[in-house]
């Protein structure tokens, strides 16, 4: 369906995760990182919150394309951010992937939103928001990926419940580096059909990395607090 010609790796195959560290240095280097992404999350693992996101979200447009195996939505301005101890960090790009790459008391989720952050010091902290699909969803057809910007408000995507997991990953697609400041709300939340239209309503092969080792990090409790509260 789709050209996946410019990329020289995949999620099966050849090419599949456990090959990615082989195709080439950069990717080799990356994977040395020894806290990967995604692992298993348990709500055991939940203590009181001792770490605090703030969010300041609001409407803004973005455009879309379709890359690494993902609609990606890139925002046209630099407004919506974060505060994670005293650190800016800007959201840059929304995608999701198909079923989740995290799972939660073991289980996986039919889709996992991952919103990406960039502090001025290029350090990356990602919210990942795992969600049901809506009731009978519809997808989109390829065409309507190449629309004009449109503007929706990402605080939509985040779930009522404000508390999540906090741990040091990667990325999840290559080149998988590390550290990735991973924040992934314990909420699913139930994906409405408008949103997920904004998000792209793409059906997506499966796109996503298997469970990594954990490897006794530590994982805590984050409580998010939207701007005003
Ligand atoms: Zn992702």
């Amino acid at each position: 369906m789709y050209d996946h010609q410019e990329e020289n790796w995949s999620y099966e195959g050849k090419n599949g995760p456990e090959h990615w560290a082989e195709i080439c240095e950069i990717y080799q280097n990356a994977a040395a990182f020894p806290d990967q992404s995604p692992i298993s999350l348990g709500k055991q693992e939940l203590g009181s919150p001792s770490e605090q996101l703030s969010f300041h979200y609001k409407s803004a447009e973005f455009t879309r394309h379709f890359a690494h195996f993902a609609v990606h939505l890139t925002p046209l301005t630099p407004e919506n951010h974060l505060i994670f101890r005293q650190t800016r960090y800007n959201l840059t790009d929304i995608h999701y992937h198909m079923p989740s790459e995290h799972t939660l008391d073991h289980r996986y989720s039919p889709l996992e939103i991952h919103l990406v952050h960039r502090s001025a010091a290029d350090k990356l902290l990602v919210v990942g928001v795992l969600c049901h699909l809506p009731e009978k969803p519809r997808f989109a057809e390829k065409q309507s990926q190449e629309a004009l910007p449109r503007e929706f408000d990402p605080a939509e995507l985040l779930p009522n419940g404000r508390t999540g997991f906090h741990y040091r990953g990667s990325l999840t697609t290559p080149p998988t580096a590390g550290p990735v400041l991973w924040f992934v709300f314990e909420d699913i939340i139930s994906l409405k059909q408008p949103l997920f239209d904004a998000l792209g309503a793409l059906k997506l092969a499966k796109n996503n990395r298997p469970l990594q080792e954990k490897n006794d990090r530590p994982i805590t409790r984050f409580e998010a607090k939207k701007a005003g509260q």
